[in-house]
């Protein structure tokens, strides 16, 4: 049984969930697929009802829901309540706004007859999703994809199980008809095979390199269209206009959130030289009062990591990095706590020779450099393999935007931290993945964008196509 919860608090192991069976596999895409066939005769609008209701669901059992999150992957109470009305919002969003959004686009065409886009659903949909955020993650691919029509299966982290399963729970209670989304704990082979089935028509994943690449290799052999939602290695460039106290206070927030293990968390950080070591001291200092402790209790400030696994490799990746010349500059200590922690670690002096310049730290470790000029940030923050967000700070916001402009990643915030809304899209470039969730993009992400071009008779005088030449 892969699918367990493990409490990384305690190591205590909560629960196991039995595998999924092919019987329930095929039995999840025949009513997916059964759904996909009515739901194409009914409105938009008939299914905004529903989704509200699962906001308010949301909202309701917003306590228990985050108290599931915390327990399976370990992070702060107050941040899964948060993740869960991050989760009502988006739902709320697109019960309002998906019918509007979803309208026939009209386009103005040469050809006499009236032309326009439309845009609608696909069938059954197999999502792919991470551990980090529990219930956010699937939510940005389930409240688009309920409006277009689109039913959808879920493969979950396996150390996620109770919130996958919490989901399909709140889903079920709304009222959403059978077959509008069905949780599997189902193994790498079966998610294969289900990309395989004629019935599914598309694939959302949201994790590591290594799953996207595997999935995207399945889904690229069965044509099957595929977002991925990969890696950040993010840049957050402070230049130097910039006030270092209100830099540093964006700083050690963004990297400690959800035990820094959130991929538009900024990685590295991008200094000019006359605020370097002023940024260094405040950042020490903001990460040595961190609070280890139970998630539960509202005065921990630091969370474990998701498992001992993650714990592992971001010890590995600390350790190769050092080994390689990088100088700790604070942390990387022992927590004295049975938990999966890692002390909030800054690095320095990370070169291009060293092989961890270019890896993506999923953990408390910021890695800092210092820069001569504009241009020397922006080549910086551009060295790398992945391109998803990132932040620049500036006193003044027009300068910073300049620079934001000449960052290669898919989203760039200019003093603030990076947030996710449903209005705004959502997603990366290189290897940080293709295609965007959320907002206008990620609910045409899984659409059919169908042209429909009505006329009256046939359009003789149009030169394109050489139909008309055998016009009498
Ligand atoms: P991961 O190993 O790729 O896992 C993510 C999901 O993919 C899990 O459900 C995992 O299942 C599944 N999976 C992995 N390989 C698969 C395969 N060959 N076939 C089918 N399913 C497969 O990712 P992770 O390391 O846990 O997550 C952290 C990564 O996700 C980081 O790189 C982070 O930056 C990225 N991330 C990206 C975004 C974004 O929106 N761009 C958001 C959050 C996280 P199992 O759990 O069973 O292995």
């Amino acid at each position: 049984m892969a699918y367990k919860t493990i409490n990384p608090y305690n190591n205590e192991l909560v629960k196991t969930y039995p595998d999924a069976t092919a019987e329930e596999i095929e039995e999840a895409l025949a009513n997916g697929h059964a759904l996909y066939k009515k739901w194409r005769d009914e409105p938009v609008t008939s299914r905004a009802a529903t989704l509200h209701k699962i906001a308010d669901l949301l909202r309701e059992h917003e306590d228990e829901l985050a108290k599931i999150a915390t327990i399976d992957m370990g992070k702060l109470f107050n941040e899964s309540k948060g993740e869960v009305e991050l989760c009502a919002i988006i739902a709320d969003y697109f019960a309002d706004n998906g019918a509007d959004l979803l309208k026939p686009t009209p386009i103005n065409s040469r050809n006499t007859g009236d032309a326009q886009v439309y845009h609608q659903a696909t069938g059954v949909l197999m999502m792919v999703e991470p551990w980090n955020f529990p219930y956010y993650q699937i939510m940005r691919v389930f409240a688009p994809n309920f409006m277009v029509g689109n039913p959808m299966l879920l493969k979950h982290a396996s150390n996620t199980p109770a919130s996958a399963a919490a989901f399909e729970k709140i889903v079920e209670e709304a009222g959403a008809p059978k077959g509008t989304f069905k949780n599997l704990f189902a193994s790498y082979d079966q998610v294969s095979d289900i990309i395989a089935d004629s019935r599914v028509q598309g694939v959302a994943l949201t994790g590591s390199k290594r799953g996207g690449q595997s999935v995207a290799q399945t889904a690229g052999k069965y044509l099957k269209k595929n977002s991925m939602e990969l890696g950040g290695s993010d840049a957050f460039v402070v230049l130097s206009d910039a006030d270092v106290d209100k830099a540093v206070d964006l700083a050690w927030r963004v990297r400690i959130y959800n035990a820094g293990q959130v991929c538009t968390s900024d990685k590295r950080f991008i200094v000019a030289d006359n605020l370097y070591d002023e940024f260094l001291e405040k950042l020490k200092d903001n990460f040595s009062k961190l609070v280890p402790g139970d998630p539960m209790d509202p005065k921990t400030t630091l969370a474990p990591m998701n498992s001992k696994r993650a714990k592992e490799k971001l010890q590995g990746q600390i350790d190769k990095a050092v080994e390689n010349g990088a100088t700790v500059y604070y942390g990387n200590q022992p927590i004295d706590l049975p938990g999966q922690f890692i002390q909030p670690t800054i690095l320095t002096n990370v070169e291009k020779d060293n092989p961890e310049f270019y890896d993506e730290f999923f953990g408390p470790v910021a890695q800092v450099f210092k820069v001569h000029s504009d241009q020397e940030a922006i080549d910086l923050a551009n060295d790398s393999e992945l391109g998803l967000g990132g932040i620049v700070v500036s006193s003044d916001a027009q300068h910073g935007k300049s620079v934001a402009e000449k960052i290669e990643t898919g989203m760039v915030f200019v003093n603030s931290f990076l947030v996710s809304l449903p209005e705004l899209p959502f997603g990366g470039v290189k290897g940080s993945g293709y295609g965007r969730e959320l907002s206008n993009l990620g609910l045409n992400a899984f659409t059919n964008e169908k042209l429909i071009v009505t006329a009256q008779e046939p359009d003789w005088n149009n030169p394109a196509g050489g139909l008309a030449v055998f016009k009498d």
